[in-house]
């Protein structure tokens, strides 16, 4: 472990040595984790020694000292053969990769856990984060780990069980009125006043390495090999262009042949800007002012990486497609009855989109395609319970019971 890592602008390319900023001096473009690639020399059978956990992964992390890591046994997650609910939407050859059953319950437990590492290797006092729900809780959690203080900014009317969920590990929590914006900005200016590291803003650079450990796993899981598409939900879209990372990783040190996979956006309708900018050909993002959807945990109308995670979107040949509500909780139901995963509305989305795309007939029947389920459906029940129906009141007794069960 502890090969060369340098930081390099996304934009015009300058490289830095390691440290906590994170954006360029020149052009103020993001910085991103570059590694020596060649000293890197993976092949299947040093895996089977490694630990079940996103820290299998460490030589292509940023963390330089192993006694750094704040490990709550995040990432490794199932890859499922989903074959009830491929049969279902209509294809041979589908996965669901269930990122609902990490430590916190979502996929946040990856990126806030190296960030929170790198906040460790860097000696910071105190970290914290904006949160869309999902984010409250991951870092709040390895915050307690570490045993730093932690402050967590959230937008008002966020889902009860996600705000119990955080408040439970300890943090400070700050409600800012308004949105998610809103919360970002505040939580950005206390990070800069009050040298706080806040996992998806000044150590962004770091956070979203751990988001690219999703896409070694479904790589590792497949064989090492990739599959044709991977649906992908878009908040800040830091985890679509996180993910093609680490598949151009895999296919820099060799491990995997040829990179030839689409990644195509979910997200849900009344926020859906990524889409908006992909079906009208822009090379831009216009920020949607009022997010309305039940996606909370998607719910950016300024995606910090949208721009860039549209133009991966194009390279990989991909699409971008959003789904209404309604929609959102009639695929939350279909995950629930043909797999047995209760997914959050984020989950809905991607696997709503999906199966737009199929009956569009834009994804084929014979693609093999990886829908990711990001985060559970106990964090945000209140999209789904007016929807379903009530239980069945009886008196206790057989009698009771005869209309009822089918023979
Ligand atoms: C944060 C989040 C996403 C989207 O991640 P971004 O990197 O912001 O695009 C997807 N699903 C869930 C459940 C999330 O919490
Ligand atoms: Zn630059």
């Amino acid at each position: 472990m502890g090969g060369t890592r340098i930081l390099q602008c996304r934009e015009c390319g300058k490289e830095y040595p390691i440290s906590n900023n994170y954006f360029c001096e020149d052009c103020f473009g993001p910085l991103d984790v570059l590694y020596n690639y060649d000293e890197i020399k993976w092949n299947q059978n040093i895996f089977k020694e490694r630990p079940k956990n996103l820290w299998r992964y460490l030589d292509l992390l940023p963390i330089s000292n192993p006694k750094h890591i704040v490990n709550i046994e995040a990432g490794f997650t199932p890859l499922i053969k989903a074959d009830n609910l491929g049969k279902e939407i209509g294809l041979k050859n589908f996965y669901i990769k269930n990122d609902t059953v990490n430590p916190t319950f979502s996929f946040k437990d990856r990126p806030a856990g190296v960030g929170i590492s790198m906040a460790v290797e860097f000696g910071l006092k105190s970290v914290g984060c904006a949160s869309t729900g999902n984010l409250a809780a991951a870092t709040a959690a390895y915050a307690a780990k570490a045993g730093l203080p932690c402050y967590v900014f959230i937008p008002q009317g966020l889902e009860n069980e996600k705000v119990a969920q955080a408040l439970a590990y300890g943090p400070h929590i700050i409600e800012v009125e308004g949105n998610y914006d809103a919360a970002n900005r505040l939580a950005a200016q206390a990070a800069d006043t009050y040298n706080i590291g806040v996992v998806n803003i000044n150590l962004r650079t770091y956070y979203v390495e751990g988001s690219k450990t999703l896409g070694y796993e479904i790589a590792e899981q497949l064989n090492w090999s990739l599959p044709d598409h991977v649906i992908v939900p878009v908040g800040s879209g830091a985890l679509l262009h996180a993910l093609c990372k680490g598949f151009e990783e895999l296919e820099l040190i060799g491990i995997i042949d040829k990179r030839e996979v689409k990644i195509s956006a979910a997200q849900g309708h009344g926020c859906a800007p990524l889409v908006e900018s992909f079906k009208n050909n822009l090379n831009k993002i216009i920020p949607i002012e009022h997010p309305k959807t039940i996606a909370k945990s998607l719910a950016i109308g300024e995606p910090g990486d949208g721009i860039y995670a549209l133009r991966k979107i194009r390279e990989y040949n991909g699409l971008a497609e959003d789904v209404t509500n309604e929609e959102i909780v009639e695929a939350i139901r279909l995950l629930a009855q043909t797999e047995g995963i209760f997914s959050e509305p984020a989950g809905g989305v991607s696997l709503g989109v999906l199966k737009k795309l199929v009956e569009a007939g834009k994804i084929s029947p014979d693609e093999k395609v990886v829908c990711l389920i990001t985060g559970c459906g106990l964090k945000a029940t209140e999209a789904v319970v007016g929807q379903l129906p009530n239980p069945i009141l009886v008196e206790p007794n057989l009698e009771a019971l005869a209309p009822i069960i089918q023979m």
